[in-house]
């Protein structure tokens, strides 16, 4: 049986860790332990970033699904390939193959121990489990004007469920914009956590409001001296923000509450896992011209990294 993977010990760390900011971190045996309290504690999202397809005739996949007891769980099928991501797996291991559940050990051996003992493996033992890396931190990276994006990995069957995950770093309403998309899995950075690296969006010049259009933007800047004044005035404003939030951190204020005065334009960093049916409609919405500038930039950015294969098209609404 065919059995392909996208993923490793440390995917599940990364996606984890971007909570505090510290992704690109790896130190085997803090991560262990830390897969080991994601576990315990059901912090379940980041293993949703590991995408396990392997090769099954449709009768296969519909007997798994037939002995399924948990409405949760979702196995898609596409290409003459079951697709399932690690947290789905926990889920229902027992209606897997004997194949696909090997293969799974080989390719997160610290996770898939932890899971096998319930949670309960002790530290030595722990700290004796191999456990696998990413290749590497970013196969692809491209820069505009409010942010990156990083393609991390993908597996490609040329199916319409081959996976992508990628890094995206833009402003706060860009990311409430993206997470509309809600077909796939999104790790964050959070605000609750940490006060580290807070980086804002300035746009290079204000660009008018659409008279057609209520929600949109025409690329023709706001006409001096409004133009020169207002985007001195959101430096200070953004700046003052800043300092207020610095100060209630320093006073103890939870970071929770204080972050409260940041504004849209703080940037948030994310992954997102997403299969090339909702990429791709992902892609026809946000590279359209009504889509917003800065979402627009960040989607082209990665249809030039992994194109664009209109399986969205399929779908009738
Ligand atoms: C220009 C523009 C303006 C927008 N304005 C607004 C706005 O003012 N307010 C607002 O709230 N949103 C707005 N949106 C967001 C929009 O409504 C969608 O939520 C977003 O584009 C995600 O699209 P989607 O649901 O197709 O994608 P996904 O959520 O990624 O879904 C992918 C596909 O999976 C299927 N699917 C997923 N979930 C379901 C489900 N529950 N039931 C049935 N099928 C499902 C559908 O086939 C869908 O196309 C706007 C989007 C754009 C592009």
């Amino acid at each position: 049986m065919d059995v392909r993977i996208m993923g490793s010990d440390q995917r599940s760390v990364r996606c984890a860790r971007v909570s505090f900011g510290k992704d690109d971190k790896v130190d085997p045996e803090r991560d262990k332990k830390l897969l080991r309290f994601l576990f315990r504690h059901r912090h379940a999202s980041p293993f949703e970033h590991n995408i396990i397809a392997f090769e099954i005739d449709r009768e296969g996949w519909l007997r798994i699904l037939s002995r399924l007891n948990n409405p949760t769980v979702q196995i898609y099928y596409s290409g003459g390939y079951a697709w399932i991501n690690l947290r789905n797996v926990v889920n229902s291991m027992e209606h897997l193959p004997e194949e696909v559940l090997s293969q799974i050990e080989r390719s997160f051996p610290a996770t898939w121990a932890i899971v096998r003992s319930g949670g309960e493996i002790e530290d030595d033992e722990l700290s004796q489990l191999p456990y696998t890396t990413d290749r590497v931190f970013l196969e692809m990276k491209a820069e505009t004007e409010s942010g990156w994006v990083g393609l991390v990995d993908s597996l490609e069957l040329g199916t319409d469920m081959d996976y992508y995950t990628f890094i995206v770093e833009c402003p706060l309403f860009v990311a409430r914009q993206w997470m509309r998309h809600r077909f796939g899995s999104y790790n964050e950075i959070s605000r609750r956590y940490t006060s580290y690296d807070i980086k804002f969006y300035i746009p290079n010049y204000l660009r008018k409001q659409a008279s057609k259009n209520k929600q949109a933007s025409v690329d023709e800047p706001v006409e001096d001296p409004y133009q020169t004044e207002f985007l001195e005035e959101i430096k200070e404003s953004v700046e003052r923000s800043l300092s207020l939030y610095s100060r209630m951190i320093e006073r103890e204020v939870a970071k929770e509450l204080a972050r409260g005065v940041l504004p849209q334009f703080m940037k948030t960093r994310f992954y997102w896992t997403v299969p090339r049916i909702a990429l791709d409609n992902f892609l026809t919405l946000r590279t359209h011209e009504g889509a917003q500038k800065e979402i627009r930039e960040l989607a082209e950015a990665i249809r030039d990294m992994v194109g664009y294969r209109g399986t969205d098209r399929k779908n009738r609404l």
